[in-house]
Protein backbone atom coordinates (compact mmCIF):
# COMPACT_ATOMS: atom_id res chain seq x y z
CA UNK A 1 0.00 0.00 0.00
CA UNK A 2 1.01 3.18 -0.86
CA UNK A 3 2.34 5.11 2.44
CA UNK A 4 0.00 7.88 3.63
CA UNK A 5 1.55 11.63 4.24
CA UNK A 6 -0.17 12.75 6.68
CA UNK A 7 0.02 9.78 8.67
CA UNK A 8 3.81 9.84 7.79
CA UNK A 9 3.94 13.53 9.29
CA UNK A 10 1.74 12.72 12.32
CA UNK A 11 4.40 9.96 12.90
CA UNK A 12 7.08 12.55 12.47
CA UNK A 13 8.28 10.30 9.87
CA UNK A 14 8.21 13.68 7.30
CA UNK A 15 9.09 16.89 8.39
CA UNK A 16 6.19 19.62 9.24
CA UNK A 17 5.42 23.16 10.77
CA UNK A 18 3.85 22.04 13.70
CA UNK A 19 1.77 24.31 15.40
CA UNK A 20 0.32 21.42 18.05
CA UNK A 21 -0.01 17.92 18.87
CA UNK A 22 -1.21 15.49 21.71
CA UNK A 23 -1.34 11.93 21.22
CA UNK A 24 -4.71 11.92 19.22
CA UNK A 25 -4.21 15.24 17.02
CA UNK A 26 -2.20 17.47 15.67
CA UNK A 27 -2.18 21.10 13.54
CA UNK A 28 0.43 21.93 10.80
CA UNK A 29 1.23 24.22 8.28
CA UNK A 30 -0.24 23.72 4.91
CA UNK A 31 2.77 23.20 2.11
CA UNK A 32 1.13 25.44 -0.15
CA UNK A 33 -1.02 27.79 2.01
CA UNK A 34 -4.32 29.36 -0.30
CA UNK A 35 -3.64 32.52 2.59
CA UNK A 36 -1.16 33.62 5.12
CA UNK A 37 -1.25 31.26 8.02
CA UNK A 38 -3.26 28.29 6.48
CA UNK A 39 -2.99 24.99 8.85
CA UNK A 40 -4.46 21.41 8.48
CA UNK A 41 -5.91 19.66 11.06
CA UNK A 42 -5.68 16.25 11.88
CA UNK A 43 -6.58 13.20 13.41
CA UNK A 44 -3.45 11.00 13.72
CA UNK A 45 -4.85 7.95 13.59
CA UNK A 46 -5.75 7.35 9.50
CA UNK A 47 -9.69 7.91 8.68
CA UNK A 48 -10.07 9.38 4.95
CA UNK A 49 -12.58 11.84 5.51
CA UNK A 50 -16.13 12.61 7.16
CA UNK A 51 -17.60 9.37 6.07
CA UNK A 52 -15.28 7.10 8.12
CA UNK A 53 -13.89 9.51 10.87
CA UNK A 54 -15.12 8.51 14.69
CA UNK A 55 -17.13 11.13 16.56
CA UNK A 56 -14.30 11.09 19.79
CA UNK A 57 -11.38 11.58 16.89
CA UNK A 58 -13.76 14.56 15.43
CA UNK A 59 -14.47 15.64 18.12
CA UNK A 60 -11.21 16.16 19.26
CA UNK A 61 -10.54 18.03 15.89
CA UNK A 62 -13.32 20.52 16.15
CA UNK A 63 -12.00 21.45 19.45
CA UNK A 64 -8.65 21.78 18.30
CA UNK A 65 -9.92 23.89 15.32
CA UNK A 66 -11.96 26.05 17.50
CA UNK A 67 -9.21 26.90 19.79
CA UNK A 68 -6.86 27.46 17.00
CA UNK A 69 -9.40 29.83 15.11
CA UNK A 70 -9.64 31.86 18.28
CA UNK A 71 -5.72 32.86 18.68
CA UNK A 72 -5.47 33.77 14.76
CA UNK A 73 -6.42 36.92 14.73
CA UNK A 74 -3.80 38.11 17.47
CA UNK A 75 -1.61 36.03 15.79
CA UNK A 76 -1.18 36.77 11.97
CA UNK A 77 -3.98 39.52 12.17
CA UNK A 78 -7.00 38.20 10.15
CA UNK A 79 -10.00 39.10 10.45
CA UNK A 80 -12.33 36.20 9.88
CA UNK A 81 -11.64 31.83 9.29
CA UNK A 82 -12.58 29.81 6.52
CA UNK A 83 -12.89 26.14 7.94
CA UNK A 84 -13.24 23.85 5.15
CA UNK A 85 -13.22 19.73 4.56
CA UNK A 86 -13.34 17.98 1.26
CA UNK A 87 -14.69 14.16 1.23
CA UNK A 88 -14.02 12.72 -1.94
CA UNK A 89 -11.57 13.15 -5.23
CA UNK A 90 -15.41 14.72 -6.54
CA UNK A 91 -15.39 16.94 -3.95
CA UNK A 92 -11.30 18.22 -4.27
CA UNK A 93 -9.92 15.73 -1.56
CA UNK A 94 -6.63 14.96 -2.89
CA UNK A 95 -5.31 14.07 0.34
CA UNK A 96 -7.07 11.17 1.67
CA UNK A 97 -6.47 11.32 5.65
CA UNK A 98 -9.16 13.61 6.79
CA UNK A 99 -8.25 17.01 7.62
CA UNK A 100 -10.31 19.56 8.32
CA UNK A 101 -8.40 23.21 6.69
CA UNK A 102 -7.98 26.63 8.92
CA UNK A 103 -7.59 29.31 6.30
CA UNK A 104 -7.90 32.83 7.89
CA UNK A 105 -9.46 35.64 5.85
CA UNK A 106 -7.88 39.09 5.33
CA UNK A 107 -10.31 40.18 2.66
CA UNK A 108 -13.14 38.70 0.93
CA UNK A 109 -11.19 39.47 -2.59
CA UNK A 110 -8.24 36.76 -2.37
CA UNK A 111 -10.24 33.72 -2.28
CA UNK A 112 -13.19 32.44 -4.80
CA UNK A 113 -16.67 31.58 -3.15
CA UNK A 114 -16.29 27.70 -3.18
CA UNK A 115 -20.25 27.57 -3.83
CA UNK A 116 -22.41 29.62 -5.55
CA UNK A 117 -26.17 29.76 -4.47
CA UNK A 118 -28.88 29.65 -6.65
CA UNK A 119 -32.75 29.14 -6.81
CA UNK A 120 -34.14 25.98 -7.13
CA UNK A 121 -37.69 23.93 -7.14
CA UNK A 122 -39.30 24.49 -3.93
CA UNK A 123 -40.97 20.72 -4.39
CA UNK A 124 -37.13 19.01 -4.36
CA UNK A 125 -35.94 20.62 -1.33
CA UNK A 126 -38.84 19.54 0.58
CA UNK A 127 -38.03 15.88 -0.53
CA UNK A 128 -34.63 15.91 0.19
CA UNK A 129 -34.92 17.76 3.33
CA UNK A 130 -38.03 14.66 4.13
CA UNK A 131 -35.76 11.81 2.90
CA UNK A 132 -33.17 12.56 5.28
CA UNK A 133 -35.15 12.93 8.02
CA UNK A 134 -36.98 10.13 7.37
CA UNK A 135 -33.92 8.20 7.48
CA UNK A 136 -32.58 10.13 10.80
CA UNK A 137 -36.18 8.51 12.84
CA UNK A 138 -34.71 5.70 11.32
CA UNK A 139 -31.16 5.47 13.07
CA UNK A 140 -29.45 5.51 10.26
CA UNK A 141 -27.61 8.51 11.86
CA UNK A 142 -26.47 6.88 14.75
CA UNK A 143 -22.35 6.31 15.14
P1 LIG B 1 -7.29 18.65 0.07
O1 LIG B 1 -7.36 19.18 -1.33
O2 LIG B 1 -7.09 17.16 0.12
O3 LIG B 1 -8.45 19.10 0.93
O4 LIG B 1 -6.05 19.36 0.73
C1 LIG B 1 -4.79 18.79 0.84
C2 LIG B 1 -3.90 19.89 1.38
O5 LIG B 1 -2.71 19.30 1.85
C3 LIG B 1 -3.51 20.93 0.32
O6 LIG B 1 -3.91 22.22 0.76
C4 LIG B 1 -1.99 20.78 0.21
O7 LIG B 1 -1.33 22.01 0.04
C5 LIG B 1 -1.61 20.13 1.54
N1 LIG B 1 -0.46 19.25 1.47
C6 LIG B 1 -0.23 18.29 0.55
N2 LIG B 1 0.94 17.65 0.81
C7 LIG B 1 1.46 18.22 1.93
C8 LIG B 1 2.63 17.99 2.70
O8 LIG B 1 3.47 17.12 2.40
N3 LIG B 1 2.83 18.78 3.79
C9 LIG B 1 1.93 19.74 4.15
N4 LIG B 1 2.21 20.45 5.23
N5 LIG B 1 0.80 19.98 3.45
C10 LIG B 1 0.57 19.24 2.36
ZN1 LIG C 1 -3.03 8.57 6.86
Amino acid sequence: MEKCIFCEIANHNLPANIVFEDNDVMAFADINPATKGHLLVIPKRHFINIFDVDDAALNRILQLAKRIARIMPETVGCSGINLFHSAGEVAWQEVMHFHLHIIPRYNRKELQRPFVPHSTDRDELKEIALALNKKIKEGFCNG
